[in-house]
């Protein structure tokens, strides 16, 4: 059963799901250095890590700086183009509104997330309470088949990060 799963996920992502839980552990473990719960990596097709990047609203003094939106900006400086549909994005948190949208557009159509949105609530955590699946795939003029949204790995952990 659990083999099943497992085939299903790495059927839809392109990766095993062992290795989707040691990126997760390894962004985890970044968190707790850079000091923010939320950071994020953009990966090749094979799992390897094309870049990482935090959450930096504070240390940037801009409201806009999520790590999701900053490795966008800085995955399409780095590959040269805006469309970034060959990664995979994988985050602690599931995204905000923001950064599903602009997750959206960049291309990306596969999604790796830790702690849902309800379960960032639970956290203390103020967030908008819309679900980036609403965002992402409601859509006009476009027949493209759904974004692929996974959560739940490494939970335990990141709940820990917000644990001070
Ligand atoms: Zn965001």
């Amino acid at each position: 059963m659990e083999k099943k799963s497992q085939n299903t996920f790495e059927n839809h992502f392109g990766i095993s799901e062992d290795r989707a839980l040691e990126i997760m552990r390894d962004l985890t473990a970044y968190a707790r250095t850079a000091g923010t719960p939320f950071t994020a990596a953009l990966l090749h097709k094979d799992g390897s890590v094309f870049l990482r990047e935090q959450n930096r609203v504070s240390q940037e003094k801009d409201a806009s700086m999520h790590a999701e939106l900053l490795l966008l900006q800085r995955g399409a400086r780095k590959a040269g183009r805006a469309d970034l549909s060959e990664f995979i994005l994988i985050t602690t948190c599931e995204p905000c509104p923001m950064c599903s949208g602009a997750i959206y557009w960049s291309g990306i159509r596969k999604v790796i997330y830790g702690l849902s949105v309800p379960e960032i609530g639970e956290a203390g955590l103020s967030q908008l309470k819309i679900r980036m699946q609403d965002i992402v795939n409601d859509r006009i003029n476009d027949e493209s088949p759904d974004m692929l949204i996974f959560g739940g790995i490494c939970n335990d952990e990141i709940r820990g990060l917000f644990k001070k």
